[in-house]
């Protein structure tokens, strides 16, 4: 989907509902510096601006395929009634794609149909995935009652037994950056080649859809445009890392592997 691996770093966190959470970092082979990037995207106009907009594009987006928000949260409403024959594609495997047609100036056999309508039910399944498990809602803290903690104890929760954070931090700015800057294309700025990529809805994160299509489930991508931010995702997911009771020495190695890629 993004190119050809170069290296990756990840961890997979157990949260306090048990459920596994990976955190991953990805380099791509061939890709440039950060600051390189920068430093072409200077030019105005460049092919190389046009291409990376492309691919970033290609490869990320900040909306739904088919309409706005409310839009898709119409189409796909939570469902009620037990008795529907509406499948929650949260609930579903992916569907594999039919086999090609090798005749590229064909567009309508049986096989070059059946893809025609396997990518139509790929955006829209991929539309409906996303309101269910991308749209941001801001959460309270939430205090365990004593019931929830004798529950807990039985049922080996620790979110229950914990509570739970808010999304909120002390000053109410959501920690989860929610509401997200909206940006109706993509931009750079020429004067020190930073870039914005094209977002269109500001309470959902960017996803890949192929990506989300196969998992099912939230997922954040985003493209790291400057060392700084590279670093910090370093340090972020190898937090994650020393959660899981690991020695100090193990981390530093760790991260010494990962910036000689
Ligand atoms: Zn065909
Ligand atoms: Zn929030």
């Amino acid at each position: 989907i993004y190119g050809e691996t170069g290296a990756y770093y990840g961890t997979v966190e157990q949260q306090g509902r048990l459920t596994l959470h990976l955190h991953l970092l990805l380099y791509i082979k061939g890709a440039l510096p950060p600051q390189e990037i920068r430093n072409r995207l200077m030019t105005e106009g460049s092919e190389f601006e046009k291409s990376l907009i492309t691919y970033l594009e290609a490869v990320h987006v900040g909306e739904f395929h088919n309409g706005d928000l409310a839009t898709m949260q119409a189409k796909y409403p939570v469902p009620t009634d037990t008795n529907s024959t509406y499948q929650n594609p949260t609930l579903m495997m992916p569907v594999p794609p039919p086999s090609w047609c090798k005749d590229k100036k064909c567009s309508e056999c049986k096989r070059c149909v059946q893809r025609a309508n396997w990518w139509s039910n790929f955006w829209e399944t991929t539309d409906d995935l996303m309101v269910k498990s991308n749209i941001h809602t801001h959460h309270q803290a939430y205090e365990p009652t004593a019931k929830d903690r004798k529950a807990a104890v039985t049922k080996g929760l620790k979110t229950k037994y914990k509570g739970a954070k808010g999304c909120r931090n002390k000053d109410g700015i959501c920690m989860a950056r929610f509401p997200r800057e909206i940006f109706p294309e993509s931009v750079v700025d020429y004067s020190d080649g930073s870039l914005n990529v094209k977002k269109l809805e500001s309470d959902i994160n960017n996803v890949t859809p192929m990506l989300t299509y196969c998992l099912r489930c939230n997922t954040d991508v985003t493209s790291l445009l400057s060392g700084t931010a590279i670093k910090a995702i370093v340090a972020y997911i190898s937090d994650y890392v020393s959660k899981a009771s690991l020695k100090s020495y193990q981390v530093f190695s760790s991260m010494y592997d990962v910036l000689h890629q």
